[in-house]
């Protein structure tokens, strides 16, 4: 298992907070109350799992609200970069100016260990051999042993983003192979476009430079195309290879 430089800045899980099944049943009474995704983010940083929670972010074309609705909340809550060394030169910026501008306190770069990547991929065109395995060594292994320490993690992903994303939960019980449950909030999931637009532009978000050269969703460089008018925002990823994830987004009960 790959394990993050990051790894032991985590917080450590103590046995005072809930069990992340416990958690999760806390957290969907309070779905089932009404709660939207925006109080139930606050819930789960200030009541339910404090301190055991992590965002991760890709400081994408669409990163930045949800890095601003929870630095309102609270702005040490640990922000997770996966650093694949993939990433285009403004992602690298935008990262930087993001975290200042929002005030982040705690935005960890999380890299695959330099063993794994000379022994995964050694020439670094694993990406265009095998996209899958090159994000499960750039991106799964990684993470995995980030969020390690973590009871749940918060995540940017909407429903009309795509197909494969259409029913997505704003509070979900994620399963890992190893038999360990982790929270996962999605409080941005019953967001549409043009909601998520109006909010970014009300709270004056800077916006990822590529946006404007028709990037509207950003990942790897050497994975990621500009999109033409009426293509799916999501159509540059990963363009022509029928791959629509990364695999950082498990199975869950
Ligand atoms: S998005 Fe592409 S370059 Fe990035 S980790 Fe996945 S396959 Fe590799």
């Amino acid at each position: 298992m790959d394990m993050s430089p990051a790894l032991d800045q985590g917080y450590a899980r103590h046995s005072a907070f809930p069990s992340a099944e416990a958690a999760f049943e806390q957290l969907h009474a309070l779905e089932l109350a009404g709660l939207d995704g925006r109080a139930l983010l606050r819930e789960a940083i200030r009541s339910v799992l404090p301190g055991q929670l992590a965002s991760v972010s890709s400081f994408g074309a669409e990163s930045a609200l949800l890095l601003s609705l929870i630095a309102e909340i609270d702005p040490s809550v640990p922000v997770i970069f996966l650093e694949t060394g993939k990433h285009f030169p403004e992602t690298l910026a935008y990262r930087e100016e993001l975290a200042a501008h929002l005030g982040l306190t705690d935005v960890r770069d999380v890299a695959p260990r330099a063993e794994a990547l000379a022994d995964g991929d050694p020439t670094g065109e694993l990406w265009y051999f095998d996209p899958d395995a090159c994000c499960a060594l750039r991106k799964v292994r990684p993470l995995d042993a980030a969020l390690s320490g973590f009871a749940g993690w918060i995540s940017g992903r909407k429903r009309f983003q795509a197909a494969s994303r259409n029913t997505l939960p704003l509070v979900e019980l994620e399963t890992l192979k190893s038999g360990e449950r982790r929270v996962k909030l999605n409080p941005l999931a019953d967001w549409d476009a043009a909601r998520l637009k109006t909010e970014m532009q009300a709270r004056d978000l800077p916006a990822h430079p590529l946006v404007e050269r028709g990037y509207p969703s950003i990942g790897c460089s050497v994975c990621t195309r500009a999109v033409g008018a009426g293509e799916d925002a999501r159509a540059g990823r990963w363009s022509g290879s029928g791959k629509v994830e990364c695999g950082i987004h498990r199975v869950t009960a």
